[in-house]
């Protein structure tokens, strides 16, 4: 897999070899990519992956790396770090370029009064993350704000509307194939400014609860499950009643303040964060009998990284 065929210069596209994957992921965890591209614009990551098809090469996109946990022999073929960042305001609407932080759109719509986005405050990541992941918080999520997503299907791009995305509870048809979010559009309303800063205010002091600000984790880790009768349940409620707090292997371990968080408290390997999460699992199962979904993107490659 040479990649030497790529012409863009270093404002549009870095590129590294046997580079480890750990900084580019917020567990800090996952070993080297056999290469690894960091793309600053449209033109490079159409570039790039349209190599990566015509040389059959497999990939691994990755934004914030907030909801990711890569494997200790990391990732044999290329990693894309998506870095089109841009971002601007018309009226009401906000358009982002799928690199940009989730946390400068919000910070955008609260400069122009523009409400409507104030439950994404510190949550991680990118655009692009949290459009394929649906990500949200005090229930609302990102699909209720989009009114345009356009990807990189294969090597085309095409302008999606949110009814083609699919979007439900963390989830959107993009985990169902391997297109690539480029850009979003956000319709908000004008707002009062005070009264933004106010509920803002109120769920970041409701996150700060849970300490999470500078810790090695993806935060949580599984699903809230959905009940037979339509009912939604707080995992980290199951998960504290049935005692994950205080399981640990090795580095990994359960956050003491949030039970659906795991932690690498330093020098933790993939392999002892799976077997924190499959404790968690078989706790709930045996309290509760709800067998939890993994809301974390696992890529590990069980040839190569060992039994769980
Ligand atoms: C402390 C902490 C708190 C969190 N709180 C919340 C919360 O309140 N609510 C919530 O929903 N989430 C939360 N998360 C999880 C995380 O922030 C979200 O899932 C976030 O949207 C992931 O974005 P990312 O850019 O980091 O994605 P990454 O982790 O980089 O990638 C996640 C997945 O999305 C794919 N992906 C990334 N970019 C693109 C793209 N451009 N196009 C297509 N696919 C893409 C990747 O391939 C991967 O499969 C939290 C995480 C942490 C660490």
């Amino acid at each position: 897999m040479a990649f030497d065929t790529l012409t863009l210069d270093r404002q549009e596209l870095v590129l590294k070899r046997a580079e480890p994957i750990a900084p580019y992921t917020t567990f800090g965890i996952g070993g080297p990519a056999d290469v690894l591209v960091e793309v600053y614009t449209e033109r490079a990551l159409q570039q790039v992956v349209r190599e990566a098809i015509s040389t059959r090469t497999r990939w691994l996109l990755i934004g914030g790396g907030s909801n990711l946990l890569v494997g200790d022999t990391g990732f044999r073929g290329l990693v894309i770090v998506n870095r089109i960042e841009h971002l601007s305001v018309n009226g009401a609407r906000i358009v982002a370029g799928a690199g940009a932080d989730l946390g400068e759109v919000v910070e955008a719509a609260r400069e122009n009064s523009l409400s409507g986005i104030e439950f994404a405050i510190d949550i991680p990541g990118t655009v692009g993350g949290a459009i394929r992941g649906n990500a949200g918080a005090f229930g609302r999520s990102v699909g209720d704000i989009s009114t345009r997503v356009r990807l990189l299907e294969g090597t085309e791009l095409v302008d999606r509307t949110p009814a083609e995305l699919g979007f439900a509870y963390r989830h959107s048809n993009l985990k169902l194939n391997d297109h690539i979010v480029v850009e979003a559009e956000f319709q908000l309303q004008p707002g009062d400014r005070s009264e933004m800063d106010r509920i803002m205010g109120q769920h970041a002091a409701q996150r700060a609860r849970r300490k999470e600000k500078g810790l090695h984790t993806a935060g949580c880790f599984f699903k809230n499950p959905i009940l037979a009768d339509g009912q939604k349940v707080a995992a980290g409620q199951l998960l504290e009643a049935a005692g994950a707090k205080e399981i640990r292997e090795g580095g990994a371990g359960v956050h003491a303040y949030h039970a659906n968080y795991i932690v690498n408290h330093g020098g933790a390997s993939a392999t002892e964060v799976l077997r924190v999460a499959r404790e968690m699992k078989r706790r709930v199962e045996e309290s509760a009998g709800i067998t939890l979904e993994e809301e974390v993107m696992v890529v590990m490659d069980p040839t190569r990284d060992g039994a769980v």
